[in-house]
């Protein structure tokens, strides 16, 4: 096919941004598979740990290693020190209010777990309604299913246009005095879409709902502010923010967190305990039962150390290019066609080839060092919206460049001229 007039990035070898510096940062990315240099396209299943990450885990545990808040000596002091540290620079970083918002846990789909059992426990019963969008990940479907099914509530769905956009206007109609809450993700992990979040949380506060984003794949990409976004609980996971895996937060309103009961009961999370009774910590504790995956919350702030001294804004700028790059070449290949494609799109560039099944497309880039995921991505309900059971999924970061894509488009062409 003719190749697009589409410009590289300007910004590669900007000052502010240099990639091929960035990418020193990232042991992993020296990696070759298939004898061919390592071309990390996975970024939304996960993404790679800067050094400054892994060394941070390795100083944990040979300087600082202990379990937190109970013994009283010097390690223990420092383990607790690093771990609220960690909370801090989470707090400053999604922009709450302070660090008792913020609850860690195992990831993403444990946070929402967490809502789902705490507050949905709480605040949803029977005729009660629980919205959330066509674009979600089954780790923002099923616990509200599992919850609605319990309370004898209703889940109700939010329809996307056929760029796969969230439509407002449809929206609107489904809210009401019933509604809940609404759980939405602000980036779509199969389709890139980035949702209008904010109007979305404040047509719910107007009917009273909660609102609960899924920020999987919103915070590696862009800014975010909890507090200017007036979420209610606000998920993620570290690993997919360049941190370790086992570790996710959830951020919740102080006042609406002091109001939950706990989830799960154990040590860490009491102030008092009786066989009679038992007197629960304040948040965050409260949430917090047992030991917790000290290190790894750690090594999170870490990498958010890292992507702050990168600059949001410089990352979002350049894989703003990176995506445009892509999405133009891909289009421009016969019998490509592109599942997603929303006027706002985030690192991921999901698309089908006439004529292969999606792992063979997988498979003949990982013959060239390219890792894609294919698949359904954990979100059937969005890819059935679009007639497909699968699609292959490309998704960037920051250390990606123009020079990788070029590799993946070529394969790609290939494919699509040996079809027939
Ligand atoms: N939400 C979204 C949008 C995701 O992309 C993912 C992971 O792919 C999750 C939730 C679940 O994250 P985890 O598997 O880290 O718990």
């Amino acid at each position: 096919g003719n190749a697009p007039q589409q410009q590289r990035p300007q910004w590669q070898g900007h000052p502010a941004f240099d990639v091929n510096a960035v990418r020193r940062d990232f042991p992993i990315l020296a990696e070759r598979v298939n004898g061919k240099p390592l071309a990390w396209f996975d970024n939304a299943a996960t993404t790679h740990k800067p050094q400054a990450v892994i060394d941070r885990l390795a100083y944990f545990y040979a300087h600082e290693n202990s379990n937190i808040h109970r013994a009283a000596h010097e390690l223990a002091a420092r383990a607790t020190d690093a771990y609220e540290g960690a909370r801090n620079k989470v707090a400053r970083f999604l922009g709450a209010a302070g660090p008792n918002e913020i609850i860690f846990v195992r990831g993403a789909t444990e946070a929402i777990n967490l809502v789902a059992q705490t507050f949905g426990q709480q605040c949803i019963g029977a005729g009660d309604e629980i919205i959330v969008s066509h674009l979600e990940h089954h780790a923002n479907i099923v616990p509200w299913q599992q919850l609605a099914a319990e309370k004898g509530a209703r889940l109700r769905v939010i329809p996307v246009d056929d760029s796969g956009q969230i439509l407002l206007d449809d929206y609107a109609k489904l809210l009401n005095p019933r509604t809940r809450l609404v759980a939405v993700t602000q980036v779509s992990n199969a389709l890139g879409t980035v949702t209008p979040v904010a109007d979305i949380v404040a047509m719910a506060h107007r009917v009273g709902a909660r609102v609960l984003v899924d920020g999987a794949q919103a915070v590696s990409h862009m800014r975010v502010d909890v507090q200017a976004l007036d979420a209610d609980f606000y998920v993620f996971s570290g690993h997919k923010v360049f941190g370790p895996t086992g570790i996710g937060v959830v951020y919740g309103k102080a006042d609406l967190l002091a109001q939950l009961p706990p989830w799960q009961g154990g040590g860490n999370m009491i102030a008092d305990v009786t066989f009679e009774r038992t007197v629960y910590h304040a948040p965050p504790t409260r949430f917090e039962a047992g030991t917790g995956n000290i290190a790894d919350a750690v090594g999170l702030g870490a990498a958010l150390d890292y992507l702050e001294r990168l600059g949001l804004d410089n990352v979002a700028y350049y894989e703003t290019a990176l995506l445009d790059y892509a999405t133009a070449h891909l289009r421009a290949i016969p019998g490509v066609r592109l599942i997603g494609t929303a006027r706002d799109k985030a690192s991921v560039a999901s698309f089908v080839l006439a004529g292969y099944q999606t792992e063979e497309v997988g498979k003949a880039l990982n013959q060239e060092g390219i890792a894609v995921r294919t698949g359904h991505h954990c979100a059937q309900p969005i890819l059935r919206r679009f007639g497909v059971e699968a699609t292959v999924r490309p998704s960037f970061a920051f250390y990606n460049t123009c020079e990788e894509i070029d590799r993946m488009i070529a394969v790609v062409r290939r494919l699509a001229g040996a079809r027939r």
